[in-house]
C-alpha cells in the first residue's frame, strides 16, 4: 500500500506539473493537497495502519476524480479515474455488494455528467489544454488498470502454486505427499510397460521412531523427519520421485534401475542416514532407517509392487532393522 501512495503522488505530481504549464496555477496547488493526502497514507501503511491508509488513498482518488470533473469538465476526462473503484471492489466483496456499487457507480456518473454539462466547467481550460488532458487521464487510467491487473494477476499465480504444492507436498518435509506419489508413480509404470524398462521400488521407515519422540519430544521427532527427508533427497536422483508416504515412511520410486543396483542405492542411503547427525536444541542424535526394495514386475498393479516392498520392510524390522531386505 505504502507502494500505491508513492505512485499515486508521483501521478498528482504531474498533473500538478501539467497545469502549471497550461497556465491554471490554482488547479495546480489543488493537487499539492492529494500529495499532503497521500503521504499522510504513506504514513498509515508504514505504521500498518492499513485500513485507515486505504481509506484514505481511494478517499483522494474519488474526490480528486469528481472535483476535476467538476472544474475542467466532463470531457476533461476525470470522471475516468472513478473505473479504477470497479476491480477492487468486485474482488474484496461479495456479488450482492459489487452488483449494488456497480449500479450506484453507473448513477453517479450518470448524475456527475449532467452536473458538469448543466453547470459548465468551473475552471475551464483552453482547448488544447483540455484534449492534452484528456489524453493524460486516458493514459493514467490505462497505465493504473494495468497495474492493478498485474498485481491481482500475481497474486492469482502465487495463489495458484501455493494450492498445488498444498495438493502435491507434504507441509512438513516438502516431499511429494502420498497422493501425488501414486499419480507419479502409475504414470511411470505405464511408461515401463510400454517401453520395457526397469523401475524399483524402495520402502523406507525410521527404526524406533517412537522412542525418539518420548525420549526428546515430538518437536525433535518432526526434525528428525525433516533431517531423514532432507538426507534421501540429496541421495536421489533428479528422475526418481521421493515421497512421504506415511508418518515416519517414505518411498522412493527409481525408473531405470533393476534390483541389483535399487539394493545398492538402499546402503548408501541406509548409510548416509545412519551417518548424519540430527542437530537440536539440546544437543544432537543419530537415528536408522530400515529398506523394503522390490523391482516392479511388467504388468502388474502398482498396489502389488508397493505391498511386496512393505514385506521386505517388515523383513529388515524383524531381523534387527538397521538394514535392507529386497523380495
Ligand atoms: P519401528 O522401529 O518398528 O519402525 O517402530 P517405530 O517406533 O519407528 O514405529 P511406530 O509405528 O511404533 O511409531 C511411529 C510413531 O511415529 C508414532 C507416531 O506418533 C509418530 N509420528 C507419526 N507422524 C509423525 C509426525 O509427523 N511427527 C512426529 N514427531 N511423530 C510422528
Ligand atoms: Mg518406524
Ligand atoms: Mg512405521
Amino acid at each position: 500500500m505504502a507502494r500505491v501512495a508513492l505512485l499515486a503522488a508521483g501521478v498528482d505530481c504531474i498533473y500538478f506539473l501539467f497545469f502549471l504549464v497550461v497556465d491554471s496555477p490554482w488547479l495546480a496547488w489543488i493537487n499539492v493537497l492529494s500529495v499532503a493526502m497521500y503521504a499522510a497514507a504513506y504514513r498509515l501503511a508504514q505504521r500498518r495502519k492499513l485500513r485507515g491508509g486505504a481509506l484514505l488513498i481511494w478517499l483522494e482518488a474519488f474526490v480528486h476524480a469528481v472535483i476535476g470533473t467538476l472544474m475542467t469538465g466532463w470531457d476533461s476526462g476525470f470522471h475516468y479515474l472513478l473505473l479504477m473503484f470497479i476491480p477492487s471492489v468486485i474482488l474484496t466483496n461479495s456479488r450482492r455488494q459489487s452488483l449494488a456499487f456497480v449500479v450506484a457507480l453507473l448513477v453517479f456518473l450518470g448524475t456527475l455528467d449532467f452536473l458538469s454539462r448543466s453547470l459548465g466547467p468551473l475552471a475551464p481550460l483552453s482547448d488544447s489544454a483540455l484534449i492534452a488532458l484528456k489524453w493524460l487521464n486516458i493514459s493514467i487510467f490505462i497505465a493504473m488498470f494495468s497495474s492493478l491487473s498485474i498485481y491481482y494477476r500475481r497474486k492469482i499465480f502465487q495463489a495458484e502454486r501455493s494450492l498445488h504444492a498444498q495438493a502435491t507436498q507434504d507441509a512438513l518435509t516438502d516431499l511429494y505427499n502420498r497422493r501425488h506419489f501414486q499419480l507419479v508413480a502409475e504414470q511411470e509404470r505405464v511408461r515401463c510397460l510400454r517401453t520395457g524398462s526397469r523401475a524399483c521400488l524402495l520402502m523406507m521407515d525410521i527404526d524406533f521412531f517412537k522412542t525418539i519422540n518420548d525420549t526428546y519430544g515430538h518437536e525433535t521427532g518432526d526434525l528428525v523427519l525433516i533431517s531423514v527427508a532432507r538426507t534421501l533427497k540429496q541421495g536421489a536422483r533428479a528422475m526418481d520421485t521421493l515421497a512421504r508416504w506415511g508418518g515416519e515412511e517414505f518411498i522412493l520410486l527409481m525408473p531405470d534401475v533393476d534390483a541389483a543396483e535399487a539394493l545398492v542405492v538402499a546402503e548408501r542411503f541406509r548409510q548416509a542416514v545412519e551417518r548424519t547427525p540430527i542437530v537440536f536444541s539440546s544437543g544432537e542424535i543419530f537415528c536408522t532407517l530400515s529398506f523394503g526394495v522390490t523391482q516392479l514386475e511388467r504388468g502388474e498393479p502398482l498396489g502389488t509392487a508397493v505391498g511386496r516392498a512393505d514385506r521386505a520392510l517388515y523383513r529388515s524390522k524383524v531381523d534387527g532393522k538397521n538394514r535392507v531386505s529386497h523380495e
